[in-house]
């Protein structure tokens, strides 16, 4: 029975394939390795090029993330422009808050799901649009692009979803009272 019960489970444990980041600030990195070795000795680790270069490779490398991604440079694939990870999932360039930025969409019969990773910090932002974050690394290039995303958001059946929003809950955005604002779904 016991040995059943394992091959029973391990049915539910299909390696994982990809791993696909949206940027390399250390607090999106962490389970990317530990104790040197990936945490998904199967996937493929996919980041964009312009991460790479600006937290790993050039002469501004961040130490933590080299340490981090370290061990997974052998199931690394670089990518520069968009693409579709697989059918129904895309990555979409999105620099400003990181060189490398990306945002991952998930469509299906017409709707979207659109993962923003850092792109926006608080939900705040969509409502006022000049402010800004500490993090974002080229200030400018940030706040145009969270502004375009969310503006080609608004009024739609699109959902956001970002890394440190509350409970990282999807909504909609909507204009209809006059200012744009965050409704959580
Ligand atoms: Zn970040
Ligand atoms: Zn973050």
């Amino acid at each position: 029975m016991r040995c059943a019960g394992i091959s029973g489970r391990a049915r539910w444990l299909q390696p994982i394939a990809d791993v696909v980041f949206t940027h390399l600030h250390f607090d999106h990195v962490g389970w990317a390795s530990h104790r040197d070795a990936p945490v998904f000795p199967s996937a493929t680790y996919r980041v964009h090029q312009a991460d790479w270069d600006h937290f790993v490779a050039g002469p501004r490398r961040s130490q933590a993330a080299v340490d981090k991604l370290t061990p997974i440079v052998d199931q690394l694939e670089l990518f520069d422009a968009d693409f579709t990870i697989a059918p129904g999932l895309d990555a979409r360039h999105a620099p400003g808050h990181t060189p490398g930025s990306t945002i991952y969409i998930a469509s299906s019969g017409g709707r979207r799901a659109l993962l923003l990773g850092d792109i926006v910090h608080s939900v705040v932002q969509f409502e006022e649009r000049d402010w800004e974050v500490i993090w974002d690394v080229d200030h400018a290039a940030a706040s145009a692009l969270r502004n375009r995303i969310a503006d080609e958001a608004a009024n739609t059946e699109d959902l956001l979803a970002a890394a440190h929003f509350p409970n990282m809950s999807f909504g909609r955005i909507l204009t209809t009272d006059g200012p744009r604002r965050f409704v959580a779904v």
